[in-house]
C-alpha cells in the first residue's frame, strides 16, 4: 500500500487568507481542492509539498454565475457534479456540462472541482508511477531525473494533458482547429455522409504520442471515432454512449 508522505493541512476561512498563506509557505505550499488528483500523486512522491491548503470549504470559490452578455464565470473550487447541470452553463454553453458529464465516474465528479480539472497533473507511462518503479529507470526529466523516456534525445516532456475540461474551454476560444475537418462541413447539411467525411478528415491528420493509456494505433482511432459521435449528437442522430476513458 503507498502512504500519504507527513504534511501540514491548512484550512483558510476566505480566499485572501488562502492566497497569503500560500504566499507565506512559498514553493513549500500547494492548493488541494477536491484531493482527488494530488493525493495519489504525493502517495507517488511526484508532488512533494510540506503544506496543504485547503480550498474546499472556501465559499468564494463555489458556483457559477453571469449573464448572456457578459458570458460565464466558473467558481474553482466548483464540483464537477454541480456544473453537468447547472443551467447557465446548460443555456449558453452546453459542451461545458457535457464534457463534465462524461469525466471518469460519480465519485470522481462529486469530489473533483472545476480548478483541479482544469490544473489536473500530466499522464505519461513513465511518470504515473510508484517511486520505486520510476526509480528503477532511474527517473525522468520531470521529477528527479535527467532524460524524457519518450523521446531520450529532446529536452522537453511529452507528457499529456488528461483534462477534458481543459480541452473544451480550449476549443470553445478556438485556439485549436481541425482545418481539414472544418472544410468538409462548411456550408454542408450535417447528414451521416458528411459526418463520416469530417470525422475521417479529422483522423487523418491525428498524431497522437505512445506515453499513455491503450495503444498507439487504438487512440487514432478513436479521434474518428469520438469526432464521429460528437458530430452525431450536435446533429441530433443517435449515438452510442461513449465509454469513460480514463
Ligand atoms: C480514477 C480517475 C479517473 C479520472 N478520469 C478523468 C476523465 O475521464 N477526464 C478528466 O478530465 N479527468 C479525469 N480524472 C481527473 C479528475 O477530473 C481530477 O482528478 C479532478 O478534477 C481534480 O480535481 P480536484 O479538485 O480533486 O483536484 P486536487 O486533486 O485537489 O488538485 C489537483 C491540482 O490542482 C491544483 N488546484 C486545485 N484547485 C486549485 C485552485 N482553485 N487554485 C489553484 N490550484 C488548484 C492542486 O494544487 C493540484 O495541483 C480522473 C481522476 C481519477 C482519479
Ligand atoms: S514525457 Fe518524458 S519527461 Fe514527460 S513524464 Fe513522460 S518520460 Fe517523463
Amino acid at each position: 500500500m503507498m502512504r500519504l508522505p507527513a504534511f501540514t493541512y491548512l484550512a483558510p476561512r476566505a480566499l485572501d487568507e488562502a492566497a497569503r498563506m500560500l504566499a507565506d509557505h512559498g514553493l513549500s505550499a500547494m492548493a488541494v481542492a477536491g484531493e482527488t488528483d494530488l493525493y495519489p500523486n504525493m502517495k507517488r512522491r511526484q508532488f512533494e509539498p510540506k503544506v496543504l491548503v485547503g480550498l474546499r470549504g472556501l465559499r468564494e470559490l463555489q458556483g457559477v454565475r453571469g449573464n448572456e452578455r457578459d458570458g460565464l464565470t466558473i467558481g474553482a473550487g466548483t464540483v464537477l457534479r454541480d456544473l453537468t447541470a447547472h443551467p447557465l452553463a446548460a443555456a449558453w454553453f452546453p459542451v461545458l456540462g457535457r464534457a463534465a458529464e462524461l469525466i471518469s465516474n460519480p465519485q470522481i465528479r462529486h469530489m473533483g472541482t472545476v480548478g483541479g480539472n482544469l490544473l489536473v497533473d500530466t499522464r505519461c507511462n513513465y511518470y504515473n508511477m510508484p517511486y520505486w518503479w520510476r526509480k528503477s529507470i532511474s527517473f525522468c526529466m520531470k521529477k528527479d531525473g535527467n532524460v524524457c523516456w519518450v523521446a531520450p534525445g529532446g529536452s522537453k516532456c511529452w507528457a499529456i494533458s488528461s483534462s477534458d475540461l481543459a480541452t473544451v474551454v480550449i476549443a470553445l476560444d478556438a485556439k485549436v482547429r481541425a482545418r481539414a475537418a472544418e472544410q468538409v462541413l462548411i456550408g454542408q447539411k450535417l447528414d451521416g455522409g458528411v459526418i463520416d467525411a469530417a470525422a475521417d478528415a479529422a483522423f487523418k491528420p491525428a498524431k497522437p504520442l505512445d506515453n499513455t493509456d491503450l495503444t498507439l494505433r487504438y487512440r487514432k482511432q478513436m479521434v474518428r471515432v469520438y469526432v464521429g459521435r460528437a458530430l452525431k449528437e450536435l446533429a441530433g442522430i443517435h449515438a452510442e454512449e461513449p465509454p469513460s476513458h480514463i
